[in-house]
């Protein structure tokens, strides 16, 4: 079963996922996460996405499409997964349902995590994440307590460079541009599923599950 995670920056969509992967057997990827270990790498594609990331702007699909192959070829997604910030535009979309096609899956459905553009920005504004864990975390609703994995002492607190104010704006308009029509694209197939994604994180996770298995036809 293969999920499409979809909703603006700071709709909650990692921290959604790490949640789900437990309770659905799902193998996160994340396309946000992959760039970032690929910038860390100092790798060729780190260095060509630096650029497209930093100014809050999408890396070109043919870069972004060839990582996701290249990530569908690993042996722990033969059972299903959740695609977390991918795909961003229908190009993407289109390209996604291929691949799988290739590998003799399909695209089960999309859960959209509906949040108001006010709560997005704050809610971006405010992220720090764990540089060793990677971690989310926020200076007003989730500060550090202890980590998740029992591996970090909170010493280690960054901001995403992407998540300063004038770039948090950049994403959000990139997004109302050019993701928000894969909401129409997986809608017209019958394939969206909202949720609500403003309250606690466990209702939200609970809405996920639900709508999951709506999909899923369970
Ligand atoms: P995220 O961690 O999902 O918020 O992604 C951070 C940044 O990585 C985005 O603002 C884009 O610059 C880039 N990125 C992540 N996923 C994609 C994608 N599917 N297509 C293009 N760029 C992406």
């Amino acid at each position: 079963m293969n999920i499409i995670l979809l909703g603006a920056p700071g709709s909650g969509k990692g921290t959604q996922a790490k949640a789900l992967m437990d309770a659905e057997g799902l193998t996160h990827v994340s396309s946000g996460d992959l760039f970032r270990a690929n910038i860390r790498g100092k790798t060729p594609l780190g260095v060509a996405a630096t650029d497209y990331m930093s100014r809050g702007a999408l890396v070109p699909d043919d870069l972004t499409i060839a990582m996701i192959r290249e990530r569908l070829a690993a042996p722990d997604v033969t059972t299903g997964v959740l695609f977390d910030g991918f795909p961003r535009t229908v190009a993407q979309a289109e390209a996604l349902d291929r691949m799988l096609g290739e590998i003799g899956q399909s695209v089960a459905g999309a859960v959209l995590i509906d949040v108001a553009e006010d709560a997005l920005v704050e809610r971006l504004s405010g992220r720090r994440i764990c540089r060793e864990c990677q971690t989310p975390f926020h200076v007003l609703f989730k500060p550090f307590e202890a980590c998740p994995e029992a591996r970090c002492d909170g010493e280690h607190l960054y901001q995403r460079d992407d998540d300063k104010p004038e770039t948090v704006r950049a994403r959000l308009e990139v997004y109302r541009a050019q993701t928000e029509p894969v909401i129409d694209y997986y809608a017209a197939q019958g394939k969206l599923q909202r949720v609500a994604g403003e309250g606690p994180m466990t209702e939200i996770t609970q809405r996920m599950c639900a709508a999951i298995a709506e999909l899923s036809g369970a």
